[in-house]
């Protein structure tokens, strides 16, 4: 069953270590049908390598398998809450990616600083807080995906589309699993700028930070009610 979205998911996986996004197991991509709800997710500590569009285990938003040998990635539960909590979410991608996890080490949003930030995030992209002990002892992945929901809800996920979990790492999504790991790529880069950018600024450059006016003009054209950026859609 959905062998569409299988391949989908297969090759936006096989994208991140394209990327460079990831090394060994360490990331992971989900698709969700719009039509069943069902989801499809890398499974669980297979090397990119080894993997088939045929291993992908099918879940119901309960995490409950409806298809599949394999089990499913150890972060799945937070994947399912962020597909419960946002419906505009159709993909998720997870990373351990080395700028935007050394932002998420240091428990710090990646901030706003230029026109490359304002094309893809309406502001700074948020840092969740920590997990408390107890939190971190009992459901921990269905936990983490919580924190991300409540760092993101009042902004809405159809707009930010990317939080870092506090001394963890960056979660991205998207319409699809594709999408998900085109924000996954670019909050890397952006994250990447921010870091030289803060680096130049403290060395005793005094890099001014963005106006609102110019971040929200760059977020706007592109994904605002009033769009012009790009060819117009037939
Ligand atoms: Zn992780």
């Amino acid at each position: 069953m959905l062998e569409k979205l299988k391949n989908e998911v297969y090759s936006a996986n096989m994208k991140l270590t394209e990327l460079g996004l990831v090394i060994n197991t360490w990331g992971n991509v989900s698709g969700r049908d719009p039509e069943t709800g069902l989801v499809v997710i890398k499974p669980s500590g297979v090397e990119y390598s080894e993997l088939k569009p045929s291993d992908l285990p099918v879940l119901d938003l309960e995490g409950k398998i409806v298809e599949g040998d394999m089990r499913p990635s150890s972060d799945t539960p937070t994947h399912l809450a962020l597909y419960r909590a946002f419906p505009c979410i159709g993909g998720v991608t997870h990373t351990h990616s080395m700028y935007a996890v050394a932002f998420a080490q240091a428990g710090r949003s990646i901030p706003a600083l230029g026109t490359t930030h304002a094309d893809y995030f309406p502001g700074d992209v948020p840092c969740t807080r920590p997990l408390t002990p107890s939190e971190i002892a009992g459901d921990y992945e269905a936990e983490t995906g919580k924190v991300i929901v409540e760092a993101i809800e009042k902004i809405g996920a159809d707009r930010m589309r990317a939080a870092l979990v506090f001394s963890h790492g960056p979660f991205t999504w998207g319409q699809t699993a594709a999408e998900s790991v085109d924000v996954s790529y670019v909050m890397e880069v952006i994250a990447e700028m921010a870091y030289r950018t803060e680096m130049l600024h403290f060395a005793g450059n005094s890099t001014p930070l963005m106006q609102n006016e110019l971040l929200f003009k760059h977020f706007d054209r592109k994904h605002g009610p009033g769009a012009y950026y790009g060819q117009i859609k037939k």
